[in-house]
């Protein structure tokens, strides 16, 4: 009995004595956080890997069907977008970031997807242009084999240094909002996956950040039509230019001179069509441009008053 006892004892001190060292080795470890646990449909998560710069073995198990992957965006900061796109039905979801030489082998996220309505718009459109574009198939053709293909690349180099700029310099009327459903002379269209601003033909446009341009051409569809891939998937849409002023290879700087506006494809007057996707799931720009979201390390939100929604124009 008394050998047991003190059997039992040796157990417990080399017990006591291991998890200390074991906790103290644990919370040593990088680990991960998420950008928020509540989110619209049409915005984008974060997942941070803090205390490492290297994500091998991490794998991010998320229901919104998005392989993340992440990019040095600091000194031992990892950070991979995970994007929730605007056909999220709204609930909680589980989001996972796992992998063994993670703290605690890992952390699980529950997400709330808020229930955000988007209004319907039913655009009524002279039916040459939308013939010729939205319900032309030699159009939709062209756009699914040049510029599709774009969505899936992911440069490694995160180009952006925080926010966005808007890609015009002034206000201008919003005519259609973000994720807005949408109907052309009573067909139904897909979302409308940017913002529309009306401006006169020929007003300058902008990058919104730095980056490298993947497309700078002519597409029935769109129009003149610029993707800029600023790092991490995180790309910038600029369509319906009448002007185009850089070329497809070449590195912009937040604030370069692009394009100018124009009414070129799918549009019924002068306006910017401009877009932000994460690969191919489309957010909302102006989280891009008017809050801190891209500001890592910054607490301060900005807020610019969106503008009120006049005539529908595409
Ligand atoms: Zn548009």
């Amino acid at each position: 009995m008394k050998k047991f006892l003190l059997s039992v004892l040796l157990v417990v001190a080399v017990t006591l004595s291991v998890v200390p060292a074991a906790a103290s080795s644990n919370t040593a470890k990088p680990y991960a956080t998420l950008s928020s646990t509540s989110v619209d449909p049409g915005e984008t998560l974060c997942v941070k890997l803090r205390g490492t710069e290297d994500a091998s073995g991490v794998r991010v198990e998320n229901p919104f069907g998005f392989n993340v992957r992440f990019t040095k965006a600091g000194k031992n900061l990892l950070i991979g977008f995970l994007p929730v796109s605007y056909h999220t039905a709204a609930g909680t979801y589980t989001v996972s970031v796992l992998g063994d030489r993670l703290r605690d082998g890992g952390a699980v996220f529950t997400v709330q997807v808020s229930d955000k309505q988007f209004d319907l718009q039913e655009l009524i459109v002279d039916e040459q242009v939308a013939g010729s574009t939205i319900f032309n198939d030699a159009a939709s053709k062209e756009f699914r084999q040049k510029i599709w293909p774009l969505k899936e690349i992911y440069d490694d180099e995160k180009y952006f240094d925080g926010p966005f700029r808007r890609p015009m310099d002034g206000e201008y009327t919003v005519t259609t909002p973000f994720g807005f459903l949408r109907t052309v002379n009573g067909k139904p269209n897909p979302r409308h996956d940017g913002i529309d601003w009306s401006a006169g033909t020929g007003t300058p446009v902008y990058a919104a950040q730095n980056g490298r341009v993947l497309f700078a051409d002519f597409v029935q569809l769109t129009g003149n039509t610029i993707v800029v891939e600023h790092g991490c998937g995180l790309k910038s849409w600029y369509e319906h230019l009448s002007e185009i002023n850089v070329e497809a290879g070449a590195m912009v700087k937040t604030g370069d001179l692009i394009g100018k506006v124009g009414a070129t494809g799918f549009a019924t007057g002068p306006h910017l069509h401009f877009s932000a996707s994460i690969n191919g799931v489309y957010i909302n720009p102006l989280t891009l441009t008017d809050s801190s979201f891209l500001a890592f390390g910054s607490a301060a939100k900005t807020s610019r008053k969106e503008q009120p929604v006049t005539s529908p124009r595409p």
